[in-house]
């Protein structure tokens, strides 16, 4: 599909700093949303009322979860049949079956991140936000802020 041309201006101002949207340029992302993933779970964190210690802790978990979502359960999981094995392909390939890439399921902002939390993280983040709902918070903030800069990246 053809873009349109104001999307094509906006894909090229946003890809220019990165240099393109391939791995290497996601994973780089990825390192500059920890940042913005550490203070969006401290301000929820202070929203919520929880103590410094908390606040320090899903601001931690939240840089973790950032990195951890790009590494393991990256919105272009759906491609995985399509490289080279490692780093979980066999675990991802019915994912992908299932999935085309760049749809709604895999790059859907919210509904893509819920399901790749679900599917790549066996539904652990789930159970932490009722079990330990900060830690919850942390990991899902975290995983929500690195796909939103995934996803600025494909434009
Ligand atoms: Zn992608």
């Amino acid at each position: 599909m053809k873009k349109s041309p104001l999307r094509s201006t906006l894909s090229r101002a946003i890809r220019r700093p990165f240099g393109g949207s391939d791995r290497p340029h996601h994973l780089m992302m990825s390192k500059y949303c920890v940042v913005p993933s550490a203070v969006a779970a401290s301000l929820i964190g202070q929203h919520m009322g929880v103590d410094s210690l908390t606040g320090f802790v899903m601001a931690l978990g939240a840089s973790w979860a950032c990195l951890a979502q790009e590494d393991w359960a990256s919105a272009d999981r759906d491609e995985e049949e399509k490289r080279k094995p490692g780093n979980g392909h066999y675990y991802w390939l019915p994912f992908g079956v299932l999935v085309s890439h760049r749809s709604w399921i895999s790059h859907g902002l919210v509904w893509g991140t819920a399901i790749r939390l679900t599917y790549g993280f066996v539904g652990l983040p789930w159970v932490l936000l009722v079990i330990v709902p900060p830690l919850g918070i942390a990991w899902i903030v975290g995983a929500f802020v690195n796909d939103a800069g995934h996803l600025l990246l494909d434009v």
